[in-house]
């Protein structure tokens, strides 16, 4: 819908890289995905209408900051654990990225 945004998408993105680099898992694009959406289902959506983005902004920031943090971090080893990409091969993007490691 127009101008209705779940802001925990934005929390989850602003707090992915640390999450993921904390719980030590494969950064692509895949494992990134996965680990947004799992963080993301385990956490309550928070819907806001475009007008009103900025005005809560900061303050659901403060207000999940560390709920989130630990949903990322939790979903991180989850992933890093059984990355996903291991039975995508054919991801070329993914290939790039990570094929010198192990595949030769
Ligand atoms: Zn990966």
């Amino acid at each position: 819908m127009e101008g209705l945004k779940n802001y925990m998408e934005t929390v989850v993105e602003e707090l992915l890289g640390y999450g993921m680099k904390s719980a030590e898992c494969c950064e692509c694009e895949i494992c990134k995905a996965d680990v947004a959406a799992i963080a993301l289902n385990n956490l309550p959506p928070q819907y806001v209408a475009g007008r009103e983005i900025y005005a809560k902004l900061n303050t659901m920031r403060q207000q999940f900051y560390v709920d989130v943090l630990t949903e990322v971090t939790k979903a991180a080893s989850v992933v890093a654990k059984s990355p996903r990409h291991d039975s995508i091969i054919t991801q070329e993007e993914h290939l790039k990225e990570e094929v010198t490691e192990g595949y030769q």
